[in-house]
């Protein structure tokens, strides 16, 4: 049961109905599948069909269902559910990556991401070159004839700074590389990656698509050939496959991500056009604000501003603490994509580990305060915003 509209497939999309008709989907929470026959599971282990389940950790009826509408949602041929973002990262990168092969990839990255690229896959021999995701000519110096794959995140963590997936993959198709996006603060309601020119998406399910605090999940996107054939025979072998019961929070997500990530982008513009300017601010970023350098870009590229803003508050550490503590309704918290309005200080959390030059680097100031936008009323995070600023 699928439509043409988004809407319509994020509500009906991949749905499967029992026996029993039932209107919400079905959670199969187990483990194994019996067999009619001997002869029948010698088959199904020859060649599962379509419908045909064997493990849990290879595929299981909820977490197909999930992964059948992600598919639709991004315009992918097949997906993959994990049990986190970081299982989507690690599978997509590892499961088609072997000792010699060369990785370029952008050097503003979620800390867990920083750590596959920095530790975990030059551990096992594959180089990897870091460049400035927003500069087109380090890309282009850094990509090689034998570079087998790029990796970025879209829009980046917390300083919302992109990276040009249509021009950068353009560089790395000529090489024949693979662009894994890591696309989570873009969000699928917005991604075009695929038509840009994406090859694998990655998200972690944990931040809009679950959207409500409850579960850790992520999702690998890509053709029907390289789900299949490299990124399932490694996801299936080595353990970091979704739960059932994960996979029903997230099909649930999914049937209201579009509303909320439309409401929770319309906030984030409230606020930035409320808080731009104001005196206690050395600087507010916003894709979605003409004063985004990259302004333009965002809106070639997602078409929006997204649901995240950053404030850097004059006045570093002290300011920015006593701004988060003058907070009423916003929490103070590192999930996003949240219902709720969550705010978070990189510098002493999500990137205490790390140095202070890094972070400098990276424009992660002491005074950077990242706010993921829920979908409160408007007016209300607006004055939230304004009272705790006059605070400090
Ligand atoms: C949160 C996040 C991840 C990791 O996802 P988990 O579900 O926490 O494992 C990866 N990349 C980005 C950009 C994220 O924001």
């Amino acid at each position: 049961m699928t439509g043409k509209g988004k809407r319509t497939n994020l509500v009906h999309g991949g749905s499967k109905r029992s026996q029993w008709n039932e209107v919400s989907e079905a959670i199969f929470l187990t483990q194994g599948f019996v067999y009619d026959s001997a002869e029948a599971a010698e088959a199904r282990f020859l060649q599962a069909g379509p419908d045909e389940f064997i493990y849990a950790r290879y595929g299981n009826p909820t977490v197909a269902m999930f992964e059948e509408r992600m598919a639709l949602l991004e315009g992918t041929e097949d997906a993959f559910a994990t049990a986190s973002g970081m299982a989507a990262v690690n599978g997509a990168l590892t499961s088609m990556l072997r000792a010699g092969d060369h990785v370029v990839s952008s050097r503003a990255l979620f800390g867990s991401c920083l750590y596959i690229l920095e530790e975990v896959l030059t551990r096992y021999g594959v180089e990897v070159s870091f460049v400035d995701g927003a500069d087109l000519d380090q890309w282009r110096a850094a990509i090689r004839p034998d570079t087998k794959a790029v990796f970025f995140e879209s829009m980046s963590n917390p300083t919302l700074e992109l990276v040009d997936i249509e021009a950068v993959s353009e560089l790395a198709h000529a090489v024949g590389a693979l662009v894994v996006v890591d696309n989570v603060f873009s969000t699928p309601v917005y991604s075009k990656a695929v038509e840009q020119g994406a090859d694998i998406i990655v998200y972690s399910a944990t931040k809009h698509i679950d959207g409500q605090g409850r579960a850790l999940g992520g999702v690998i996107l890509a053709s029907k050939e390289h789900i299949r054939g490299v990124v399932e025979p490694y996801m299936k072998h080595t353990g970091g496959s979704m739960s059932p019961f994960t996979a029903w929070v997230m099909l649930k997500g999914l049937e209201t991500i579009d509303l909320r990530v439309r409401a929770q982008t319309a906030n984030a513009q409230a606020i930035a056009e409320a808080a731009e300017g104001h005196a206690k601010l050395a600087n507010l970023i916003y894709p979605g604000a003409p004063s985004h350098p990259q302004h333009d870009l965002a809106m070639r590229q997602i078409g929006a501003g997204g649901t995240m803003l950053a404030l850097d508050i004059k006045g570093g550490k002290d300011a920015a603490f006593k701004f988060l503590n003058a907070l009423d309704i916003i929490l103070i918290s590192n999930n996003l994509g949240d219902a709720k309005s969550i705010a978070t200080h990189p510098a002493t959390t999500t990137h205490q580990r790390l140095t202070p030059e890094q972070r400098a680097t990276l424009g992660i100031g002491d005074g950077l305060v990242r706010l993921s936008v829920g979908i409160e009323d408007s007016a209300d995070l607006v004055t939230d915003i304004l009272q705790a600023l006059s605070q400090v």
